[in-house]
């Protein structure tokens, strides 16, 4: 049995103090929620105010990023370790945001991933297709060729230490989001790929998220889909109310 996660990236929004805010609100709201996981990945500069506010909470922090290397003359950037250090036990790595605008590839996705798991953090690795691919019909294509790029030389004894998103690009942040039938299509896949690299029992273990305009409306209908482990959400998850109606589903 697959414990659904849920997870809230906030991007680039709240200061400190409105982290914290929010983080005091949402464990009042969510106090009896026990059979879920639930994550939140606040801004770099809340993570540590965050983490203090939910001490003795189950809600788990994560960050939206990291650098692969420990540590050295890379300005600007955070690595696994001091992430680490602030009390955050997953990270995102491989966001369409950080892949389109921030140029990352498939590569640099790769030894993210090393690079959290050597510090014992979990990564949500984000895999997804534009919508010109998706239009042209290369979403298998597209999904694959980041799943192989993005997990090279994952091991057995590591893949169980990871959960995937599944996030159409189409559908992040437009309110498009895919039907329950496309998500549990690709996850389905995904589990494919994974039953093919890892086999059964490994694959039958990883959480494979979906991302994309979730909302307190839709949230039902995808988790109901047999593939689906949980949600990453953006928009949705920046206002306590619909969160918890999310994490409530
Ligand atoms: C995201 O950024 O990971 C995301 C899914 O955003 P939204 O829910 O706003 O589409």
């Amino acid at each position: 049995m697959r414990r659904s996660i849920i997870a809230g990236n906030w991007k680039m929004n709240k200061s400190s103090a409105e982290a914290v805010e929010f983080v005091l609100d949402l464990k009042k709201k969510i106090i009896n929620v026990d059979d879920r996981e639930i994550v939140v990945c606040p801004p770099f500069t809340a993570l540590s105010a965050v983490a203090k506010a939910l001490d003795g909470t189950t809600i788990k922090l994560g960050a939206q990023n990291l650098y692969f290397q420990d540590s050295g003359a890379y300005t600007g950037e955070i690595s696994g370790i001091m992430i680490r250090e602030v009390g955050c036990q997953y990270v995102i790595v491989g966001h369409s945001e950080r892949r389109n605008i921030f140029k990352e590839t498939n590569e640099d996705v790769n030894k993210k991933i090393l690079a959290a798991q050597k510090f014992g953090l979990i990564p949500i690795v984000c895999l997804g297709e534009k919508l010109d691919e998706r239009e042209s019909g290369s979403t298998f294509n597209v999904i694959e060729h980041q799943f192989l790029g993005s997990l090279k030389e994952i091991m057995d004894n590591k893949i169980s230490k990871l959960v995937i998103a599944y996030e159409p690009v189409w559908a992040i942040g437009t309110g498009k989001t895919a039907t329950p039938a496309q998500a549990e299509e690709i996850h389905a896949f995904i589990r494919q790929l994974l039953i093919k690299c890892y086999g059964d029992k490994a694959a039958s273990q990883i959480r494979i998220l979906y991302g994309g305009s979730v909302s307190p409306e839709n949230i039902g209908e995808l988790m109901r889909q047999i593939n689906v482990d949980g949600v990453l959400v953006g928009g949705a998850s920046l206002k306590a109310d619909s969160f918890e109606k999310i994490v409530k589903f």
